[in-house]
């Protein structure tokens, strides 16, 4: 069997050009422009980058964006006193904290501080216990999270009843793609580091979810014949032979394991481009919520 590619690149523009459209048309309308506010504490090089990416996205999509950068040696106050002045501003639709921030600093106070309907990444507790709990609805999901079952519902018609791996629990991806798999009625099943005998638990799953950030960890015999396979992991190894001395590789060991899966999605181009295309149609959410269409 060879898998079909998942292409991620293609589905993320699918979404911004959805995301254009709609912002373009409250334009039109006379309702308030989605804007997106960043809030970037110290000069951690892969964030600058990030949250670069994130403006450059805004703008082609026609959202108003606001970008906050402040020195690492800023105190724990005045980045809270930020992020409730945010909260108060009519402009601002959606706050993003980009972590990690400086050691210095305590992280879980500073997104305690987002306002729950400005909280576009989705992982502020209340937006998390609401994903977590039957009946209830988050303002926001997580985008990364949202982007991956976005790409298995666009392989699968329904996840009702399939068996679902997802190796890694973490906060930001792991648990909640598990609780959104859960929420689609998938039974789920979440491995960790502590898990035993790994290979003989992915091989019944029917979607594989691997977010564990170890390289090429899953083979071939680990996979069911079939199975739609989600790498989320982005790993640098060593490559002598390309400009960068380094390559990028998921998870999952692609070649092999695109001979057992029936879709699979590659690294780079797959799950990447979905994150910041989750993003945006988050912010459009957050300016709906507060300034509905029509
Ligand atoms: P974390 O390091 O926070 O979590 C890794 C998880 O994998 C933990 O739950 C850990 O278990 C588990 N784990 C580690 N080693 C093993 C092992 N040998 N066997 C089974 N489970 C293991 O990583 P993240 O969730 O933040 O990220 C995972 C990967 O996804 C990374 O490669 C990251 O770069 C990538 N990523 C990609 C994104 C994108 O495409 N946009 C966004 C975010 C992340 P335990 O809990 O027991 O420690």
């Amino acid at each position: 069997m060879s898998a079909v590619i998942i292409d991620g690149k293609a589905i993320a523009e699918e979404i911004r050009n959805q995301v254009a459209e709609k912002v373009a048309q409250r334009k039109q309308t006379g309702l308030s422009v989605p804007g997106l506010a960043t809030v970037l504490v110290g000069e951690n090089p892969a964030s600058q980058v990030y949250v670069r990416s994130k403006h450059k996205t805004c703008e082609k999509l026609g959202i108003h964006s606001f970008n906050h950068v402040l020195p690492a040696s800023t105190p724990q106050a005045e980045v809270i006193a930020l992020v409730n002045e945010l909260n108060q501003d009519k402009n601002v639709h959606g706050i993003l904290v980009q972590l990690p921030l400086p050691k210095t600093l305590n992280e879980e106070e500073v997104l305690l501080n987002i306002s729950v309907k400005k909280d576009v990444d989705g992982f502020h507790p209340i937006n998390i216990g609401n994903l977590a709990q039957k009946g209830r609805t988050p303002s926001f999901v997580p985008c990364t999270p949202a982007g991956i079952i976005h790409l298995l519902k666009k392989n699968l018609p329904s996840l009702e009843g399939k068996n679902a791996v997802v190796l890694g629990r973490s906060n930001i991806v792991g648990m909640p793609v598990a609780l959104l798999l859960v929420r689609e009625n998938a039974t789920v099943t979440i491995c960790h580091s502590r898990s035993q005998d790994l290979p003989k638990i992915t091989a019944a799953a029917d979607i594989l979810v691997a977010s564990v950030g170890k390289p090429e960890m899953v083979r071939a015999d680990w996979v069911k014949p079939g199975a739609v396979v989600i790498d989320v992991g982005i790993n640098r190894v060593n490559d002598p032979s390309t400009e960068k001395g380094y390559r990028l590789v998921g998870d999952v060991a692609y070649d092999e394991v695109s001979e057992v899966a029936s879709a699979i999605t590659p690294v780079p181009g797959g799950v990447g481009p979905m994150t910041i295309a989750m993003l945006m149609q988050n912010t459009l959410r957050a300016a709906e919520l507060s300034d509905p269409l029509g």
